[in-house]
């Protein structure tokens, strides 16, 4: 029943969105020439970088030239604090936005005037693609500010010529009286806060069926296959994936099509690689990797080669949807949000996953990591579903069992499990903030 119909294959630009890859890839490389060129004549930073790695724009003859460049970095951003990588005239910057700063000291970004219609095109794609429509309104609860989300998706909802309602983040009541009283079609936030909100109308604040929600697209932090699930049968609803960083444009570099098998990234703008993160090689296709991006079209704020922390894998196989991009995965995790526990190497996605597989689980949960004695420990608090008619002590030890086995078969660890009573643990409003690691290097 929430299964969006198969036939909607539809396209805000069709021919970027479609483009034979032989074309494709003669594009990238004709701009990736440009790109070269013109960040080694215009910002410092790279002219030095480049001068390192000794490559000159002359070197870039074919694609694969792209691995003689540098890599840039969170760190190289934070060094050249505040806009050392500014390409045009301050004068010319039309937008600023920030990274979230969710891990540490913001770093800034610009859009020139031909930036921000790209960015509204790249939006415009994935909301199309998931069933906006002219006439339709869509709910932006993400927060407006530096961020990238409101003001991203608010451009793109506008640019198909639907109606936005930029409720922006925070006072859970109140989005859930807009989400009624103005109808809203979709709704757009971080999933962790979209369960904060379908919570809310699955316990009876406001009834199912005096909404018109059709759908969500959501995005901006890692989640999971099972948690859509849980939320679509709840909700009876169609909810899209979509994924963007500020550092290279904000939500709306890939996005989900009808098919879901993958995000589609608009290559027409950027270059993506996966590489070992140690290494720094390509891994194989198919394989998990650190994903990099290469901006082509960015005037104000061009990037190359941008390590984005990120880990997915990336698919170049036919898709039916007739988009010929590469797709990349649901991100596992970012290499800095990895956790290593006794020396194995865990993603709170993996976590996630173990946990929504257990129908009495709640999607509510929050790990702590510790090391008493020297010995690192995980504790994983999960809430009890309200309903989950769980009645008994030993219940409640078959449940705990199950969890603790769960993950271990995922993670190959075992960890300690707290059932907690329903609507106990805290609830997020933007990116969500599920891991407590309290270890100290004196541990
Ligand atoms: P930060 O969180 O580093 O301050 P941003 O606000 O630009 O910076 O957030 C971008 C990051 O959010 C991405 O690098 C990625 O880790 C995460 N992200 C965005 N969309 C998704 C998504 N659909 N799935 C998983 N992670 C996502
Ligand atoms: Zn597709």
């Amino acid at each position: 029943m929430n299964k969006k119909p198969l036939i909607e294959n539809v396209f805000w630009q069709r021919e970027e969105e479609c483009m034979p890859k032989d074309q494709l890839r003669a594009l990238q490389l004709q701009k990736l020439r440009a790109l070269v060129a013109r960040v080694y004549a215009s910002v410092p930073a790279y002219t030095r970088a480049f001068d390192v790695a000794g490559v000159k724009p002359e070197n870039i003859k074919s694609l694969d030239d792209i691995r003689k460049l540098p890599f840039t970095t969170k760190s190289d951003l934070r060094e050249n604090y505040p806009l050392g990588y500014l390409a045009i005239p301050r004068r010319e910057v039309v937008r600023f936005h920030g990274s979230s700063g969710s891990t540490g000291k913001p770093t800034f970004v610009a859009y020139s005037k031909s930036d921000m219609d790209n960015w509204a095109n790249l939006c415009a794609r994935f909301l199309y693609s998931g069933g906006l429509r002219p006439g339709m309104t869509a709910q932006v609860s993400f927060g407006y500010g530096l961020f990238t989300g409101g003001f991203g998706l608010h451009q793109g909802i506008e640019r198909i010529g639907a109606a936005v309602l930029p409720a922006s983040s925070g006072n859970t009541a109140r989005q859930l009286m807009l989400l009624q009283d103005l109808r809203a079609d979709y709704l757009i936030c971080t999933p962790s806060y979209a369960l904060h909100l379908a919570d809310g109308i699955q316990s009876g604040i406001i009834d199912r069926s005096s909404l018109n929600l059709k759908g969500m697209f959501l995005g901006s932090e890692p989640w999971t296959e099972n948690m859509r699930t849980r939320m679509e049968e709840g909700l009876g609803i169609y909810i899209e994936n979509n994924y963007g960083l500020s550092e290279i444009m904000g939500p709306g570099v890939s996005g989900e099509c009808a098919f879901r098998n993958g995000m589609h990234i608009a290559e027409d703008h950027f270059i993506v690689e996966c590489i070992n993160p140690e290494t720094l090689e390509p891994v194989a296709e198919g394989e998990t990797g650190e994903l990099v991006f290469t901006t082509l079209n960015k005037e104000a704020f061009p990037l190359i080669r941008y390590r984005t922390r990120d880990i997915s894998r990336l698919k170049y196989s036919h898709c039916p949807c007739g988009r010929t991009s590469v797709r990349m995965s649901r991100i596992t995790g970012r290499t800095d949000d990895m956790l290593i526990i006794r020396g194995v190497n865990v993603y709170p996605s993996q976590i996630e996953s173990a946990l929504l597989a257990i129908p009495e689980a709640s999607p509510h949960y929050m790990i702590e990591v510790s090391r008493p004695k020297h010995m690192d420990e995980v504790t994983v608090h999960i809430e009890l579903k309200p309903n989950s008619m769980v009645d008994s002590i030993s219940e409640l030890n078959v449940i705990r069992d199950r969890i603790c086995a769960g993950i271990a078969n995922i993670t190959g660890l075992r960890m300690k499990i707290h059932l907690e009573p329903p609507n106990t643990l805290e609830r997020f409003e933007g990116k969500s903030r599920r891991v407590k690691d309290v270890r100290t290097l004196k541990d």
